[in-house]
């Protein structure tokens, strides 16, 4: 009997292959970073190509480093960086332009124009769950039919489809231009801005607003199902394909939130937090997305809450390349530890607009309540509290449209071993954050979606099971300072408005 499954974590920084045994313990990884392309201000690529090889090369990589083989492999899980949408031509395999990343807002003039049909933001708010932002997919397929030369007549013709990154990876391990399978999943569907979250099918109209044609669209699948074998001759030759979440729907599982009421927060290159809804689809009010969590196989479809927040592990890291402040990520936490508090700082990284529960694209980021007394240390406390204000104020908005308020917050990603952020985020919510023992959730999340979907776990019990406790961080600040430093951050906010058309 096989003893792992594997996951391919397709994410926004880095391609991960990880590989799990039946306790959802890590066996080994192994990780390529790809460029990040920035052509212009507001605009973020990604070479398709180069995450391929990439792909390729980390499956192979973290099966040697467990000295195991495609036989022991019972299944792989693909889990992905959402929204990031790719074009290329069937016929020869070749994209057609870069990948437009999820964070890229080159599409702004065309989600206003779209808007403009009646409807504005909210156009198609009640079929997708999603308002018009530059943050989804269809519109970055419109942008690549308008401005890559002879795309749209390609298109027409049938021979360019779409992708978000899960599909591409997909095809290409199916077997790319020898037979590659074309399918998505609901998650990612949802993040489309294509999808009709009833029927979880493509919504025909919404895809003629765009000018998409249907047949690019790829099938729309359950999140745990066997949609094909590993074709090419690679480390994993032959094993089945059983499982596609979008990262943080993947987190979302890997955390175990499989109750409504259940929520978890990631902290990676952006921030997003999931409520699971159940089978309910709780329209938002308060700026949330709503988006499919997962659909098991030919079970009904669980619902999720979402506060997507573009810049928090990314601000980090813009510290570090764009200023030269700290040369790695951890630094940060040295640099906050020199001061008891910001120093009256707030910095307000509007760096792609603002996302939940704004959703601004004229925002620009803003530090503010800059005095002479403020130094390197106050800056990087600012830092990291953008992240957690940022939490607090999608967690506010989940409270107010769920009718329930929260009591705890589980945590993942790679800045929750900043222990800083994590008491600060525990002060500034009011409620304890925890972090399990396996905090690589994301891709244990695509390993168990896919190894339900092949027996090797029997059921949602069994990933219950799974779920330990590493640590818990509890709220230690009092309400008067905890809301007063919270309304000077929300007055921060408002100075990044109107900054641009
Ligand atoms: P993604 O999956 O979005 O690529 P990860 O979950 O791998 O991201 O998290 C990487 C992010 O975490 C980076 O943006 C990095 O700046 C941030 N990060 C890593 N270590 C720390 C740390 N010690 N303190 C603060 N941020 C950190």
């Amino acid at each position: 009997m096989t003893k792992y499954v594997a996951a391919i974590d397709q994410g926004t920084t880095s391609t991960r292959c990880m590989i799990f045994d039946r306790s959802g313990r890590v066996v080994a990884v192994d990780q390529k970073e790809h460029e990040q392309i920035f052509p212009r201000a507001g605009w973020v690529e990604h070479d398709p190509t180069e995450v391929w090889a990439n792909t390729r090369q980390v499956a192979a990589g973290a099966l040697a480093r467990a000295d195991l083989n495609a036989g022991d492999i019972a299944a792989v899980g693909i889990t992905n960086q959402r929204e990031t949408a790719v074009v290329w031509d069937r016929t020869t395999g070749r994209p057609v332009y870069n990948a437009i990343v999820w964070q890229d807002t080159r599409t702004d003039a065309i989600c206003r124009a779209l808007g403009e049909l009646g409807g504005g933001q909210e156009r198609y708010r009640d079929r997708t769950g999603l308002p018009l932002a530059t943050y989804f997919s269809g519109p970055k397929v419109r942008w690549v039919l308008e401005n890559v030369e002879g795309a749209r007549e390609k298109a027409e013709a049938g021979d360019l489809v779409f992708g978000n990154m899960d599909t591409w990876v997909l095809w290409n391990m199916t077997g790319g231009v020898d037979g590659g399978v074309h399918v998505t999943d609901p998650t990612n569907a949802s993040r489309t801005l294509l999808m009709d979250l009833d029927t979880l099918s493509w919504d025909e109209g919404i895809a003629a607003d765009m000018g998409i044609p249907l047949s690019m669209l790829p099938e729309i699948r359950s999140s745990s199902e066997e949609y094909g074998r590993v074709r090419e001759r690679g480390a994993l030759a032959g094993v089945p394909i059983a499982g596609i979440l979008g990262d943080q729907q993947a987190a979302t599982f890997g955390q175990a939130c499989l109750s409504p009421g259940e929520a978890k927060n990631t902290y990676g290159t952006g921030n997003f937090v999931l409520l699971n809804t159940g089978t309910e689809k709780v329209m938002s009010e308060n700026g949330l997305l709503t988006t499919v969590c997962y659909k098991i196989g030919s079970a009904d479809p669980v619902y999720a809450l979402e506060g997507s927040i573009a810049v928090t592990g990314s601000l980090v890291q813009w510290l570090r390349d764009n200023l030269g402040m700290i040369t790695t990520a951890a630094e940060v936490e040295e640099h906050a530890r020199t001061v008891d508090d910001n120093g009256g700082a707030y910095f307000v990284p509007a760096f792609s607009g603002l996302f939940a529960p704004y959703w601004r694209s004229d925002a620009r980021g803003a530090i503010v309540g800059l005095t002479r007394f403020v130094n390197r240390g106050h800056l990087a406390r600012a830092v990291l509290e953008a992240t957690a204000f940022q939490t607090r104020e999608v967690i506010d908005a989940m409270n107010a449209d769920s009718g329930v308020a929260l009591t705890s917050l589980k945590v993942d990603g790679g800045m929750v071993v900043n222990e800083l952020l994590m008491q600060f985020q525990a002060d500034i919510l009011g409620v304890p954050v925890i972090r399990p023992v396996v905090s690589e959730t994301t891709a244990l999340g695509a390993a168990y979606a896919a190894g339900l979907a092949v027996g090797f776990w029997e059921s949602e019990d069994d990933i219950r099971q799974n779920w330990a406790q590493d640590k818990q961080w509890d709220p230690d600040m009092d309400d008067e300072t905890r809301e007063t430093q919270y309304a000077l951050w929300k007055k921060a906010v408002t100075r990044t408005f109107d900054w641009v058309e």
